[in-house]
């Protein structure tokens, strides 16, 4: 029988009673494994009312016992890791063994929050005038809200949870609707690390309920991870509404290859960035950018078998390059980008289109697919993919180059392989992009730095986890005192300044 997948609300699985569900596939069988319910506006309504009472209690257990119930947590997502990864792994399609990597990115920043006692103590000035003392306090929002994409359904809600969490918000998750399991699972493991109830909330469901989170008085933040789209939509709705956004969106990541790079190890970065995870990542390098004619032929010379020999399998493979992709839409959205390349006049050098799994015939598997001689006037080269698909682009010099990903529409991630350290250190103070690897092809931050690109990959001020990340979950209040010893007598009508 088919699973029925409801709501986590205030500390228990509930049923969804909206009439409304999505199909959540096996992409390695094409078969429905489970129905998820997508909330309507007044149970969402129902979930904010009761994170908000939580909320209070939550706000006023001191810091260093919140962080304790997240270290409870993180041991509990460890001891899990096998049983959460093959549940990722069974709803989205990406490997075992990277969706270990999913998880593990998770809990890193639940690591990183585990600081919060030490990222929200204020600062003190004493003496800042005659009898005069000045400290500032950072304090949660309330109820805040995270809305997540299907290609990490571990680690992206660990992002934003985490710092929320540790400020002493509560938090409502609206993940996504292809993959909902592992977040369900993560409340159940949230209220056995002594959560209380109500605090961390799960509710699924599609427009109508990111609708009403957006329209809510009381969700007074909302972080948003997704397509630009989307994220252009949820950043300009939750905006005009009051609430404080950032909103992360689609990419196209270049990887340029300067004539001096060690060829070998850029086929294995370009291997491994643009083909892992079925090229299902933000951060997946979807465009080469080999400078100069030598450098590109030397380059394709050893990227073209590499390509043709990728192994792919189902999810269980832990030895496949890649899995399937999400699902049957998304593989046709993918080779219909195919057919467009071909259309614009791109080479296609390696053709995945017609790739069957053995054993899998209707899983939704794609070949690994390679062009060459892409322009940037052409839609394969404009638009995200999101599969397994690498352009080529051949830039005359480094400054052609360095345009390239500078003028894109996109500014999440960029890399640059090089042994030149000279121009390694221009390229990464020179492009206009926010996150920069030097040797690295997918220089995703570690916690304890914050994540977010430029351009229309980032609506709003704020990157995800790192210091940004207390930033965004809580504001700012300065207190000005003094006391009887240090009063005039009278009242001043001039601006108080230093002089
Ligand atoms: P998506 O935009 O389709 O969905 C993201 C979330 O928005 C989901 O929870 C979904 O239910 C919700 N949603 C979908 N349509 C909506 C609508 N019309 N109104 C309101 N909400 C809606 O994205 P996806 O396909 O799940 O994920 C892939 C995308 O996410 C890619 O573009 C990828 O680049 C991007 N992404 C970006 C980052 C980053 O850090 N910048 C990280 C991961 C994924």
């Amino acid at each position: 029988m088919t699973r029925e997948i409801g709501h986590y609300v205030g500390g228990k699985n509930i049923e969804g009673t909206s009439k409304r569900f999505s199909d959540v596939f096996n992409p390695n069988t094409g078969e429905v494994q489970a129905h998820v319910a997508l909330a309507s506006s007044s149970e969402v309504r129902k979930a904010v009312e009761i994170s908000g009472e939580a909320q209070v209690g939550w706000a006023n257990t001191n810091p260093q016992r919140r962080i304790r119930v997240l270290i409870e947590f993180y041991n509990l997502v460890l001891k899990e890791m096998d049983t959460l990864a093959e549940m990722l792994s069974s709803e989205h399609g990406k490997t075992v063994p990277d969706s270990k990597g999913d998880i593990q990115r998770g809990i890193e920043v639940v690591e990183f929050a585990i600081g919060a006692p030490h990222h929200l103590k204020g600062d003190y000035t004493d003496g800042a005038g005659p009898g005069i003392d000045m400290y500032s306090m950072r304090q949660p929002l309330g109820v805040v809200a995270g809305i997540t994409p299907f290609n990490f359904p571990a680690m992206i809600p660990m992002w934003m949870c985490a710092p929320a969490l540790a400020s002493g918000n509560a938090f409502i998750l609206k993940p996504s609707e292809r993959d909902p399991s592992v977040p369900m699972r993560l409340g159940e493991l949230f209220k056995e690390a002594g959560l209380p109830d109500g605090v961390f909330n799960v509710v699924n469901g599609d427009k109508e309920a990111v609708d009403a989170l957006l329209e809510d008085p009381d969700v007074h933040a909302l972080s948003f991870v997704g397509s630009t789209p989307i994220a252009e939509y949820v950043y300009k709705t939750g905006s005009a509404n009051g609430k404080r956004i950032q909103a992360l969106g689609g990419a196209k990541n270049h990887l340029i290859v300067m004539p001096d790079a060690d060829m070998d190890m850029t086929v294995d970065a370009l291997i491994g960035a643009g083909y892992g995870s079925a090229g299902e990542r933000c951060m997946a390098v979807s465009v080469a950018v080999p400078v100069g004619e030598e450098a590109a032929d030397a380059l394709l010379e050893k990227l073209i078998p590499r390509v043709e020999n990728l192994r792919i399998g189902p999810s269980s493979d832990a030895e496949a390059d890649y899995g399937p992709v999400v699902t049957k839409q998304h593989e046709e959205k993918i080779k219909s980008y195919v057919d467009i390349g071909v259309k614009e006049g791109a080479k296609l050098l390696v053709d995945g289109r017609d790739f069957k799994m053995q054993g899998y015939e209707n899983g939704y598997f794609v070949g690994g697919c390679l062009f060459d001689h892409v322009t940037p006037d052409m839609r394969i080269y404009k638009e995200e993919i999101f599969g397994p698909v690498l352009s080529v682009v051949r830039a005359k010099d480094y400054e052609d180059a360095l345009r390239l990903p500078s003028e894109h529409e996109y500014g999440n991630g960029v890399a640059i392989y090089t042994r030149d350290g000279d121009a390694a250190r221009d390229f990464a103070h020179r492009v206009q992009i926010g996150m920069v690897g030097i040797n690295v092809p997918i220089p995703v931050p570690l916690a304890y730095h914050s994540f977010g690109g430029w351009k229309r990959s980032l609506f709003g001020a704020h990157n995800q986890h790192g210091p940004d990340s207390f930033h965004f979950f809580t504001k700012a209040k300065t207190v000005t005192a003094r006391w009887p010893s240090g009063m005039k007598d009278g009242a001043e009508f001039v601006l108080p300044t230093m002089k």
